[in-house]
């Protein structure tokens, strides 16, 4: 592995208090920094104190977007110990992501080794109180100083941590949901499957839009004949119908989140029947008229679990386990971050311990 060039901050900060942090606006003390350059591959890799940088007006990833990340957590274990929660799912995904975006591929076990570095020197930022984390974002960005369209020959990665408040502060909320039957999130041969800002960029309208009528957020329908259910949100989507566990198939519009992984392991782990395959709408109405709409949840790293209390689509308003968060939606929750935080032992190996306060 090529050395890291460290250089520590002069001007340290302080880690807020657990409940003034919410999330991302507070940064730790350092990041990490690697150039590409065509010809050269990955290089330079740095730990350097968390500032602004420089980069052209012309720099291509301002214009046109050529840009990928990632979202990941550290956490504070009750023995003081810091934990990453399958790190090398998510590194991999930044590499699927790259792809899709012609961005080159990464050494993933390098970026790794670089990420442990930088969590080990900011460890005292992650923040000592179940349910905050220090979130994990590594990005990518072209930096040609060019304002024609093409593939950058030079980009920057980035690594930076971000200490968050509890995602549920105030205990588990069902959020109501508005069916998005108007704007689409992406369609199959687009970028629905990278994690990349165009996706989001795609999102904000509808968003708008729902927060305007009361909504938490859209629940996003196929893009061409806005009947199957795609993702809630930037989450990925459960439906527990009849004792079976429903998400849709990665079908390429989707994106294959790593929460999501988690939760089918585990359904299937514990012996639910978990199935992938396309569902659309009506057959979640219809369940829901025949009574057998068990619960339906979101998953994410950011929340976990997110249980929908209520579904709305073209004013039809459907209220799932008395907008009461269900067993199953509370045992998975209960049981990953339990292995988060590490309450319960893992057996799965998806933990791994960077670092001891
Ligand atoms: C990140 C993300 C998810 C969730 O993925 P996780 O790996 O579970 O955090 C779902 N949908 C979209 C659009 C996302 O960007």
């Amino acid at each position: 592995m090529s050395e890291i060039t460290i250089t520590r901050t002069t001007k340290p900060g302080n880690l807020p208090d657990a409940t003034k942090l919410g999330f991302g606006h507070c940064f730790a003390d350092h990041m990490f920094v690697m150039d590409y350059e065509k010809g050269k591959g990955w290089h330079n890799s740095s730990i350097v104190p968390y500032d602004e940088f420089c980069m052209y007006p012309s720099a291509m990833v301002l214009h046109y977007g050529q840009a990928i990340f990632e979202g990941m957590k550290a956490f504070r274990t009750k023995n003081n110990e810091i934990t990453l929660f399958r790190p090398q799912d998510y590194l991999s995904r930044f590499n699927r992501s790259a792809e899709i975006l012609c961005i080159p591929q990464m050494d993933t076990k390098m970026v790794h080794e670089a990420l442990k570095t930088l969590i080990q020197m900011d460890k005292a930022w992650v923040p000592d109180c179940f349910g905050t984390s220090l979130y994990i974002r590594p990005f990518v960005v072209a930096t040609d100083p060019y304002v024609g369209v093409k593939v950058s020959d030079t980009y920057k990665l980035y690594i930076i941590l971000s200490p968050s408040g509890a995602y549920y502060a105030k205990g588990f909320d069902p959020v109501s949901i508005k069916v998005e039957d108007k704007f689409v999130r992406a369609v199959h041969g687009g970028l629905g499957e990278a994690k990349t800002p165009a996706n989001y960029a795609a999102s904000l309208k509808a968003q708008v839009e729902a927060q305007k009528e009361g909504f938490t957020q859209v629940l996003w329908l196929d893009a061409v004949e806005r009947k199957y259910i795609e993702e809630v949100g930037t989450m990925n989507i459960f439906f527990k119908i009849n004792g079976e566990l429903i998400t849709p198939a990665l079908n390429g519009s989707i994106l294959g989140g790593i929460t999501r992984r988690t939760v089918l392991e585990l359904a299937r782990h514990w012996g639910v029947k978990a199935t992938e395959r396309a569902i659309s709408i009506d057959e979640v109405y219809e369940a829901n008229a025949k009574g057998q709409l068990e619960e339906v949840f979101g998953s994410g790293t950011a929340a976990v679990i997110s249980p929908v209390g209520e579904l709305s689509w073209k004013g039809q308003k459907i209220v799932i386990n008395n907008n009461q968060t269900g067993p199953f939606a509370q045992k998975l929750f209960d049981y990953v971050t339990g292995l988060q935080y590490g309450k319960v032992e893992d057996t799965f190996g998806w933990v791994e311990t960077v670092a001891k306060l």
